[in-house]
C-alpha cells in the first residue's frame, strides 16, 4: 500500500469530496483522510434542496454518498483516518493519522467549521426536528410556524429577517437587552410586525418527544424560567442557534495563516500562505458557508494543486 500521495485532502465534507473528484479525475494519485462519517456537515442534513442537481430524493446523506462514489470511481482512496499532525513546509509534506504517517506533494485542508451548540437538556436530542443552525438550508420547513432565533449579532438578526418570509412570528432571544448588530439591521428588525426582540433571556430547554414542542427561557434579570409551547394546531415550532461558528483548524495553528477566530486565510484561488498548500470550504475565511460554495472551493483546490505539482516536480 502506498503511503505517498499527489494530494492529500483532510475531511470528506463537500469540499474534499469535490477536491478529490477534481484530482482524481486529473490523474493525480488522490488521498481523503477523515476522521469520522463521509459527507462532513452535508451529510447530518435533513434535506439539501438548495444545491443545484440534488432533485430527487435530495437528503444529506444521499447526495453526499453519490459525491463519495464519484470521487472513488476516478481512482479517488478514502480512508477513515484522523489527521493528529501536519508537516507543511518544504516538498514533501507528512501528514500524521492515527494509522501513521501519510506524505504527499500538496496537502488541502477542508475540515470545515462547525456552529456552536448549545449546552442545554433537548438540544442534541431535537437537531434536525425542529432546531436548526442555518435558515437557508430549513427556513421552508418552519412555513405558517412560530420560530425562535437565539443570537443577537448580525447574523442572527439577518437570518431572523430572512426567516419572516416562511414563519408566522419571528422572536429573537438574545441575552443582553439590545440586539448588537448594524443599525441598519436593527431598525429593519425593529419595524417587521413579525419580529419580536426578547432581551435579557436566554434559552435553557428544548422539549418534546421526537419533534420540538417547546422551550424553557429565563429571564436574566429576574432570573424567572417559563416554558412557552407550540401552537396547539401546529404541535411544533422553530429554534435556530446563531450564535457563532467554530473552524475545526487547531490543527494548523502556527502552521499556516489564520485570522483571530480560526479561519485559515485565502482567496478566492483557495492558496494559503506555504506553498503546495490550499484551503477548501468552510474552514476558509470567506462569507458564505454553504455545499455549493464548498463544492466551488474544492474544484478550485485540486486545479491549482495539479497546477502546483505540474510546475514544481514535471
Ligand atoms: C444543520 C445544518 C444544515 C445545513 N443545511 C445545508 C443545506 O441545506 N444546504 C447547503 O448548501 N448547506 C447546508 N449546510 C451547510 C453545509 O453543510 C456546509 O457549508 C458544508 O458541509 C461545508 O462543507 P466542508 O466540506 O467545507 O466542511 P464539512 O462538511 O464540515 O466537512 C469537514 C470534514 O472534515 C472532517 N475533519 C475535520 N477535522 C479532521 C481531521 N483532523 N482529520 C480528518 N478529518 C477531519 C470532518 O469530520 C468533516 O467530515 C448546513 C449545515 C448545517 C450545520
Amino acid at each position: 500500500m502506498s503511503r505517498h500521495y499527489d494530494v492529500i485532502i483532510i475531511g470528506s465534507g463537500p469540499a474534499g469530496l469535490s477536491a478529490a473528484l477534481y484530482a482524481s479525475r486529473a490523474k493525480l494519485s488522490t488521498l481523503v483522510l477523515e476522521k469520522s462519517k463521509n459527507g462532513g456537515q452535508a451529510a447530518i442534513t435533513h434535506l439539501i434542496e438548495n444545491y443545484p442537481g440534488a432533485v430527487e430524493d435530495p437528503t444529506g446523506p444521499r447526495v453526499t454518498a453519490r459525491m463519495v462514489e464519484q470521487a472513488k470511481s476516478f481512482g479517488a482512496e478514502i480512508k477513515q483516518d484522523e489527521v493528529l499532525n501536519v508537516e507543511l513546509e518544504g516538498d514533501e509534506k507528512v501528514v500524521t493519522c492515527v494509522s501513521g504517517d501519510y506524505t504527499a506533494k500538496t496537502v488541502i485542508i477542508a475540515t470545515g467549521a462547525s456552529p456552536r451548540k448549545l449546552d442545554a437538556p433537548g438540544i442534541k436530542e431535537l437537531e434536525s426536528k425542529g432546531i436548526s443552525y442555518c435558515a437557508t438550508c430549513d427556513g421552508d420547513f418552519f412555513e405558517g410556524l412560530d420560530v425562535y432565533v437565539v443570537g443577537g449579532a448580525n447574523s442572527a438578526v439577518e437570518e431572523a429577517l430572512f426567516l419572516t418570509k416562511f414563519a408566522r412570528k419571528v422572536t429573537i432571544v438574545y441575552r443582553r437587552e439590545n440586539v448588537r448588530c448594524e443599525k441598519v439591521t436593527a431598525e429593519k428588525a425593529k419595524n417587521n410586525p413579525k419580529i419580536e426582540i426578547l432581551g435579557n433571556t436566554v434559552v435553557t430547554e428544548a422539549i418534546g418527544d421526537g419533534i420540538l414542542e417547546a422551550i424553557r427561557l429565563k429571564n436574566l434579570i429576574t432570573g424567572e424560567e417559563y416554558v412557552i409551547e407550540a401552537d396547539e394546531e401546529d404541535g411544533t415550532m422553530g429554534l435556530f442557534f446563531f450564535i457563532g461558528y467554530i473552524p475545526q483548524t487547531k490543527l494548523f495553528e502556527g502552521k499556516v495563516e489564520m485570522t483571530e477566530d480560526g479561519y485559515i486565510k485565502a482567496g478566492e484561488d483557495t492558496r494559503t500562505n506555504v506553498d503546495g498548500v490550499f484551503v477548501a470550504g468552510d474552514c476558509r475565511v470567506k462569507d458564505i458557508r454553504q455545499v455549493v460554495t464548498a463544492v466551488s472551493d474544492g474544484a478550485v483546490a485540486a486545479i491549482r494543486a495539479e497546477k502546483y505539482i505540474a510546475e514544481k516536480f514535471e
